[in-house]
This record gives structure tokens, C-alpha cells and sequence, in this order.
């Protein structure tokens, strides 16, 4: 058996900023004196999907994403500001048009990228002489448009986000002239009118800003786009301080959950500039506070739409998960952690699925984690929008989510290869695709990645296209979950290593070569909010399965048209009042108190329901008089560990993957 090269490289990346071998570069890295990368985002299309995840994307096409503009006409419609109407001018157009490119460009749909083109076409054309480009006239904000404010930095951030896109898809170099004007623009312009002249989302959100500033720095070299990095960094929000003071994220209502899921990566987007390491320790510190004073097991956190409290069931936007996934995956690509990998897999096979209806005809503006009844009520958010917020519809709470929940697919797919610093390719996170890319010297290389991740263990490769046999290093992180990780090519070991690491492989590849990564899953109990167990299974969390009744309301009016004509509540007849015992959730042997059940699932199923879910666990549970429904939630979850409550005899309940839930309890009390 041969040992090849393997070196552990989360830390190793970490503080490197050295030059580049030399040698042409097949990806563009940091340009000097940016801080150079280990990884670096392949061309929008390199990665297609495959199995369910293409089925996913699917979804989205024939669902909201693909029909937003006849779903909502008066707001995405031809009255859109962004495509030249006297309609909503704000945020939302490009929101939408942010997933809507990624989505198009990966499946190759023409359709689609017609449908972008258009609002591309306008922005483009309305670029004035001193740069200025978009909507420009405030009107008052009626029938529920953003008309005003026009003039906000903010929107235009977006509208960057999708133009990178859009360029790394297809080259048009009218993007680069039109930011390089811009961004001289907003050079000029920032000192007198900052990026909070009108609101405070772009102060917030302005590590976006820099991050495509930086992106135009790699391709022109400009060296006034380092000026204009620095001058952004000074007027966005202290994210490096606030993450990591053990104070901000402490402080009950202090920030808002959209902006922190934006802000958690905008001291590494800094850091690229400064250099600084402190920068990255920063969001380590901020994340394991997090997870302490807010954290849930899904990934996300209870805030709604200010920091709440951990309590399972304080509410998460959507809008928080999906950018939460893209500040992480713009971390990954920056530091090569792979600890954010752990994390963004965490939110995307959990977090994500849920939030949305299977059809993508519909969403949840707050999800619960300890979710029992979804309905229209008022629940114990801070911030409420007439009950609708835990409803699925297309405009139930707030819209933002209708606009933005688009991306979330689409560029974790974008992202599950990289290209590597020394010429080859690496995968830190997982999902069944195909990528095709450049490696070496040129070479052009097929990967087909397959397997039943993350349900089942393991994840297959195949060199699937290959000229000629080609020597190329393959970076595949190993999950902090897994004891140890082993790479077998063509049945043989050639390489292992510790959660936490990434393997690296470097030899000789050639057509046809299959490789096996083995990440062993293993069951675990995590604690949580009042000290409430969850149960684990590497990326997956587990939850109640409940009986879940779908029904269509027709919206009563009483706000216009404010909330939509329509949204699904789910209601279940089962209980969910359950308690875990203590000998099960701290013995151990998680293995041996829950037991793993593989269930038949037609090929070809989407896995992310209750029908459909191909995993379950059977574990020991007693239900507990006192905990009653609240307000239409789970009421205030009872202390761990209960020792002298009235609870009924032992009895199995059935837990399934949490993103195949929609009613469910995750955090569960413990008792003797
Ligand atoms: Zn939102």
C-alpha cells in the first residue's frame, strides 16, 4: 500500500500569504498584496448537480425562482425601478435576479438567463457619466413598493453580487468597465455621502461592497479599488470588534439576524486586505459565542428579526440561512477552515430544506426549532408581521425572504469544488455533482461525486474525463464530526487522516479512476438551551417525525394585499411532549439507545419530507404532562433535568432528519 502526501491544512492556509508558485495561474487568485488564498470559486457552471440536488434546482425552476415575475407581478414584474418602471426600486429586484443567475448559469437554462438578462440589460444601460447607475427618482412607498430612498447604496451591493456572477459565467467585459466607473464613483462620493447616508443596511452589509472590490482588483489590478477596500472597511460596521468583544452578541436585541449572518464574514473579507490574523480568530470567537448564548443545532440561531434568545422557539429568517451559507462559503474559499465547512453543511442539510415548500411555491419567513403547529397566530417573536410569519407563502411576513431565499441553492452548489492554490481541485464540503476543470498544466479534468451524503456514509469520486494520466493534488476535508477519514482509490487506502483536516492527494490520475472517501457517522447528543438534548448524526440533525396536515388559506384581506392570497398551514394530530432519558442521552453508547434505521426510498425521491426521508431513529421517550402548546408553540421548554415532573411511561417515538421535517421537536428535555 502506498502512502501518499497528506498534510493537514486548515491551520497551514490559515496565516500563509505567500506569492504564487510562479507559474500561470489556471483560477485568479488574491492579486498582491491582497492576502493570497488557498482556494479560489471555479466559473459559474464548472459544478452541475446531480441526484436529488439536481432535482433541487429543478424545483426551484419550476418553482419560485424560475416564475417570481408572474408570481408577484407587481413587485418583479415590468413596473420593477430596476427595469426602468415606477415600482419597487429597493432591495427586492436584485435579490431575486442573485439567485436567479447562479440558477440559470448552472443548468445551462436559456430561459432563465433570459429572464436575467433583461434586468442585467437595464442596469447596465442606466450606468450615468459620473458612474451612478439604477433607479434614481423617489416616489412614496405605496401598495407595499420600496420606492423611496433610491439613492442607497444598499440595493446597488446586490446588484455588484449578481454582476460578479454574471461575468464569471460569461466573460462580458461591459461588467468591468461599468464597476471600474462605479467604483471610481463611490470613491469619489463615499467621503461626503457614507455608506449609512440613507440606511443603515449598507453599513451593515458593507463587507459585500469590498468583497466584489477586491474580485475587480484580481482582474484589473486597479490601484484605486485598494484605496476605495480600505475606505469601505472604514465605514462598515467594527464586525471584527463586535464578534469577538464577548459583549455585542451577548446582548439581547443588539443586532439584527440578517445583518450578523452578512457580518460574520466581513472581517475575513477584510482580513484579505489587512492582513491581519486577528481578523479570522475574530469569527471563531464570534461563532463559538454564538452557538453558546444563541446557538442552535441546525446551525442557525434564535433571532427574530433582533437577537433573541436560544430558546427553540424564538424564530430564524430565511434570509439568515441563505446568507449565512454564502458568508460561509466565501470563508471556506478565504481560509480554507474546515470547521465553516462543518458549519455550512449544518445549515444547508438542515436549516435550509425546511424553510421552503417542496414545490418552492412557497416559504417560511421565521422557522422554529421546536416548530408544532404552523399557523397564523402571534408567537413570541420579537418582531411580528400580523401572525403570518411562520406561515408558508409566497409573502406570509416580511417579502425580503421571497426576494433573497433564491441564492441559497444554487451557490452552495456553485461551491462544492474549488480550485486549489497548487493546481488541483478540492471539495470542503459535499453533495452529488460533476465538476469539469482546468488542473496542472491545463488539463482539463471531469469529476463525478456521488453517494447518499449526507445520509449515508461516505462519498464516491469517479474520474469521469481525462485526456491523459495527470498528476493534480485533490484536497477533501474530513469533517470535525469524524474520528478519521480514509481515502481509498481503486479499492486501495492512500491516504487517511483526523476530523479537522483535509487530505490531500497528490498523484498520478487517469480516466476511469474511482476514489472512496470514508467519513464513519457516528450518533451523538449535543445539549443545548436550558440544557435540552439534541440528537446528531454527522451533518444531520434529527427531529419528532410528526403527522403533518397541509392545508391552503385563502388570505382574509384585513392588510390588502399586503401578506398575499394565500398560505399553508400545517397542523399535526400527534403529541409532541416528549422527554428523553438521561441514561440514554448521556450513556455511552448513543448508538445503542437510538437506533439508526436506513428506510427504502424510491430512487429518484425528494428526500426532504416526511414521506420521503431515508433515514430514522428509533429512541426511548416519556411524555410530560406540563408541557403544554403556548400561543401556537411549544410552550417555554422545561428545564434538563426533570426529576420530579408527571411524566407518562417509556414509550419509542421516531426521530427523521430535521430538513425533512416541517412540525417537529429537535430540543428535547432530559429527565430521570
Ligand atoms: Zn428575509
Amino acid at each position: 500500500m502506498k502512502r501518499l502526501i497528506i498534510m493537514a491544512l486548515s491551520v497551514a492556509f490559515l496565516f500563509s500569504c505567500g506569492t504564487p508558485s510562479g507559474k500561470e495561474e489556471l483560477y485568479r487568485n488574491n492579486r498582491s498584496p491582497l492576502v493570497h488564498k488557498p482556494y479560489m470559486e471555479l466559473p459559474l457552471g464548472a459544478v452541475k448537480p446531480t441526484a436529488w440536488l439536481r432535482d433541487q434546482l429543478l424545483r426551484q425552476t419550476t418553482g419560485m425562482t424560475g416564475h417570481l415575475d408572474e408570481i408577484v407581478p407587481n413587485i418583479m414584474g415590468d413596473r420593477n425601478g430596476w427595469l426602468g418602471g415606477d415600482g419597487d426600486k429597493w432591495e427586492r429586484g436584485p435579490y431575486w435576479i442573485d439567485g436567479l443567475v447562479p440558477l440559470a448559469y448552472i443548468l445551462d437554462d436559456e430561459a432563465l438567463k433570459a429572464k436575467a438578462q433583461r434586468w442585467i440589460e437595464w442596469t447596465l444601460a442606466s450606468q450615468q457619466e459620473d458612474g451612478f447607475f439604477g433607479p434614481s427618482e423617489d416616489l412614496p412607498n405605496v401598495d407595499g413598493l420600496q420606492r423611496d430612498r433610491t439613492h442607497d447604496w444598499w440595493p446597488r451591493i446586490v446588484v455588484l453580487k449578481y454582476l460578479q456572477q454574471y461575468y464569471d459565467a460569461t466573460g462580458d467585459e461591459r461588467v468591468i468597465s461599468f464597476m471600474t466607473k462605479y467604483f471610481r464613483y463611490q470613491l469619489e462620493t463615499l467621503p461626503e455621502l457614507p455608506l449609512g447616508n440613507w440606511s443603515y443596511w449598507a453599513v451593515e452589509r458593507g463587507a459585500d461592497n469590498i468583497m466584489v472590490v477586491y474580485w475587480l482588483y484580481n482582474i484589473t489590478g486597479d490601484a484605486f479599488l485598494l484605496d476605495l477596500g480600505k475606505l469601505l472597511a472604514q465605514q462598515t460596521a467594527p464586525w471584527k470588534d463586535r464578534l469577538s468583544d464577548h459583549s455585542t452578541l451577548f446582548t439581547r436585541y443588539e443586532l439584527h439576524c440578517v445583518n450578523l449572518a452578512q457580518g460574520f464574514k466581513a472581517p475575513v473579507i477584510e482580513y484579505q486586505g489587512n492582513g491581519d490574523p486577528a481578523y479570522v480568530e475574530a469569527v471563531l470567537t464570534g461563532y463559538e459565542d454564538l452557538m453558546k448564548q444563541l446557538g442552535w443545532p441546525n446551525g442557525m440561531y434564535g433571532s427574530d428579526e433582533m437577537l433573541h434568545s436560544g430558546s427553540p422557539t424564538q424564530g430564524s429568517e430565511f434570509c439568515s440561512a441563505v446568507e449565512l451559507m454564502f458568508s460561509l462559503e466565501r470563508m471556506i474559499e478565504i481560509t480554507g477552515r474546515t470547521d465553516l465547512a462543518d458549519w455550512l453543511e449544518k445549515v444547508a442539510y438542515n436549516a435550509l430544506p425546511t424553510q421552503a415548500t417542496d414545490a418552492f411555491d412557497a416559504r417560511q419567513y421565521y422557522q422554529q426549532l421546536n416548530q408544532v403547529e404552523v399557523s397564523r397566530r402571534m408567537r413570541n417573536f420579537m418582531t411580528s408581521y400580523n401572525g403570518t410569519e411562520g406561515t408558508f407563502g409566497p409573502l406570509t411576513g416580511f417579502p425580503c425572504c421571497t426576494a433573497n431565499m433564491h441564492q441559497g441553492w444554487p451557490k452552495f452548489v456553485r461551491d462544492l469544488w474549488f480550485a486549489s492554490d497548487d493546481a488541483g481541485l478540492a471539495a470542503l464540503y459535499y453533495g452529488p455533482c460533476t465538476v469539469t476543470a482546468k488542473v496542472a498544466g491545463g488539463e482539463e479534468v471531469s469529476i463525478e461525486e456521488s453517494g447518499n451524503y449526507p445520509f449515508s456514509e461516505g462519498v464516491r469520486f469517479k474520474v469521469a474525463a481525462l485526456e491523459r494520466p495527470t498528476a493534480f493534488p485533490l484536497h477533501l476535508r474530513i469533517p470535525g464530526w469524524c474520528e478519521t477519514g480514509s481515502l481509498k482509490v481503486n479499492g486501495e487506502e492512500v491516504a487517511a487522516g483526523k476530523g479537522g483536516e483535509t487530505l490531500v492527494v497528490n498523484r498520478e490520475w487517469k480516466q476511469g479512476d474511482e476514489m472512496e472517501l470514508c467519513l464513519p457517522l457516528h450518533i451523538k447528543v449535543s445539549r443545548w438551551y436550558e440544557y435540552a438534548a439534541a440528537v446528531e448524526r454527522g451533518p444531520l440533525v434529527f427531529a419528532l417525525k410528526m403527522k403533518e396536515n397541509w392545508t391552503k388559506v385563502a388570505n382574509d384581506g384585513k392588510f390588502g394585499s399586503r401578506y398575499g392570497d394565500w398560505y399553508y398551514e400545517v397542523h399535526s394530530p400527534d403529541p409532541w411532549n416528549f422527554v428523553l432519558l438521561r441514561e440514554d442521552v448521556e450513556g455511552e453508547h448513543p448508538e445503542s439507545a437510538f437506533v439508526l434505521e436506513e428506510l427504502p426510498v424510491a430512487e429518484g425521491a425528494y428526500p426532504w419530507n416526511v414521506e420521503n426521508a431515508p433515514l430514522q431513529i428509533k429512541a426511548r421517550a416519556r411524555s410530560m404532562t406540563d408541557w403544554q402548546p403556548y400561543g401556537g408553540s411549544a410552550g417555554p421548554l422545561p428545564y434538563s433535568d426533570q426529576y420530579q415532573a408527571e411524566l407518562g411511561p417509556v414509550q419509542e417515538i421516531t426521530l427523521i432528519p430535521y430538513g425533512c421535517t416541517t412540525l417537529r421537536v429537535t430540543e428535547f428535555p432530559v429527565t430521570y
